[in-house]
């Protein structure tokens, strides 16, 4: 995992490209929640589930499947009353909310890769640069010097992106006039 900061900045950036009037705070918080889920899989390791296992840490719900999934139940539980066109956005900022956790997962320099496309295929997938710091499962670990240079890590290689990513969004925003 990347830290629930960096998981958290890609969510919010990534609400950036949708109409205000949609991103409202229930949404955000879904999405930043979409963007923090993945990693209820840190559960199996209490039960002895293994690392590379298909339900094991960072295996299917860490997938683009579960992804999908994911985004459309929560599109259907607190949005069924929304208009088609805005059902589409909202499924889109979900979806790229929660798939946002597998890719910055495959940037870290740490554990095994990601399952992006279980569960038919089991394999596991790294990012070409292995550069964001992996975080510790383990979050009382995180107060410590490894989470201090964790944050660091992600502020350089998760922040600036963010960052650009909302300057190309405003602009984007301000030349549609919206
Ligand atoms: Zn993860």
């Amino acid at each position: 995992m990347a830290s629930a900061f960096g998981h958290a900045a890609a969510a919010f950036t990534a609400s950036r490209f949708f109409p205000k009037f949609l991103m409202q705070k229930r949404v955000i918080f879904l999405g930043v929640a979409s963007s923090i889920m993945p990693d209820i899989d840190v559960l199996a390791f209490k039960y002895g589930i293994p690392y590379e296992d298909l339900w094991g840490h960072r295996g299917i719900t860490h997938s683009i499947f579960f992804a999908v999934l994911w985004s459309v139940a929560l599109v259907y539980l607190f949005h069924s009353k929304s208009k088609s066109e805005n059902k589409r956005n909202l499924f889109i900022f979900y979806f790229l909310a929660t798939a946002s956790h597998a890719i910055l997962d495959s940037f870290t320099t740490g554990g095994a890769g990601v399952a992006f496309f279980a569960p038919f295929d089991n394999e596991r997938y790294f990012a070409p640069w292995r550069v964001i710091k992996v975080s510790p499962i383990n979050a009382s670990r995180f107060f410590s010097e490894w989470g201090l240079r964790v944050l660091a890590s992600e502020a350089k290689y998760i922040g600036i992106p963010c960052l650009a990513l909302w300057g190309i969004a405003k602009s984007y925003k301000m030349a549609k006039g919206k």
